[in-house]
C-alpha cells in the first residue's frame, strides 16, 4: 500500500510574512492521512525548516544543481539543501525545461546529485499539448523517464515522479482522471520493468489539481498524490487537497 504524497511547488511566489501564515495554517491543520510536503524557494529554506521541524510536513527545493561544488554561480548543491534538512528537490520541472533549456540528461543528472546526498529527487515529467495532439505522449514520457531510470541505475526506485502534461500546468485545465491514469499506468509499468519496485514508488498527478478536483485524481489506480502548484499558496486550498488524499 503506497502512502499518497502531497507536495505544494510555491514556484517563485512567497514573502516572509506569506509564508509565515501560509505554514501556519498548514501546522494548525494537522493531522492529515497523506505525506504532506512545501518545495519553496532556496532563499526560503532556512525559515521553513525552523518552522516546520519536529512536525510531520517535510520541505524541500524546487530544483538542485547537478553538481557537487564549485565555480557555478547561482547554483545550489544537493548537499547544501540536505544541510537546510530537504527531504526533497523538484528536477526536470517543465518551467526549467522550457525557460532554462533543461535536456533529459541535465535532468537525469540532478536527480542522481540529489540522491547521492539523500534528497529525493521528484522527476517531472510530460507532454506539451503539440505533444499529445500528435499522438506523442507516451513516446515523449517514456523518453523522459528512461533518462532518469539510465542514470540512476539501481537507485532509481528511490525517486518519486511526478507526472505533469505541460497543457495542464497552471492553465485551469486539468488532466482528466481516465487521461492521467492511462500515463500513470504507463510509468509504473515502465519503472517496473526497469527497478521490479514499482508497486513501493509513488507517481504524483500535477497540473491545475484543486480542491474540487483531488479526490477523483487521486482515487485512481496509479496515482499517488499530486505536484500542486497555484492552489498550494492558499492554505485552504492545500489543506482540502491533502485531506481529499
Ligand atoms: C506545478 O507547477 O507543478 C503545477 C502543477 O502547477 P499548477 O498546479 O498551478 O498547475
Amino acid at each position: 500500500m503506497r502512502r499518497t504524497l502531497v507536495v505544494g511547488n510555491w514556484k517563485m511566489h512567497g514573502s516572509r510574512p506569506a509564508n509565515a501564515e501560509l505554514l501556519a495554517g498548514l501546522l494548525a491543520a494537522r493531522p492529515y492521512t497523506a505525506d504532506v510536503a512545501v518545495c519553496v524557494p532556496a532563499v526560503f529554506l532556512t525559515e521553513t525548516a525552523a518552522t516546520l521541524a519536529g512536525s510531520d510536513i517535510r520541505w524541500g527545493a524546487q530544483d538542485v544543481s547537478a553538481h557537487e561544488q564549485g565555480a557555478y554561480t547561482g547554483e545550489i548543491s544537493a548537499g547544501m539543501l540536505h544541510e537546510c534538512g530537504c527531504r526533497y528537490a523538484i528536477v526536470g520541472h517543465s518551467e526549467r525545461r522550457a525557460y532554462h533549456a533543461e535536456s533529459d540528461a541535465l535532468v537525469a543528472q540532478k536527480a542522481q546529485a540529489a540522491l547521492a546526498r539523500g534528497v529525493t529527487p521528484i522527476v517531472c515529467v510530460g507532454e506539451t499539448l503539440a505533444e499529445r495532439e500528435a499522438g506523442q505522449t507516451e513516446v515523449v514520457v517514456k523518453r523522459q523517464l528512461s533518462a532518469v531510470i539510465h542514470q540512476l541505475a539501481h537507485c532509481a526506485a528511490e525517486m518519486v515522479v511526478a507526472y505533469e502534461p505541460v497543457w495542464a500546468i497552471g492553465t485551469g485545465r486539468t488532466a482528466s482522471p481516465e487521461q492521467a491514469q492511462a500515463v500513470h499506468a504507463v510509468l509504473r509499468a515502465q519503472l517496473q520493468a526497469a527497478t521490479g519496485r514499482a508497486d513501493t514508488m509513488k507517481i504524483l498527478y500535477g497540473g491545475s489539481v484543486k480542491p474540487d478536483n483531488a479526490a477523483t485524481l487521486f482515487a485512481q489506480p496509479d496515482i499517488d498524490g499530486g505536484l500542486i502548484g497555484g492552489a498550494a499558496l492558499k492554505a485552504a486550498d492545500f489543506i482540502a487537497i491533502c485531506r481529499a488524499a
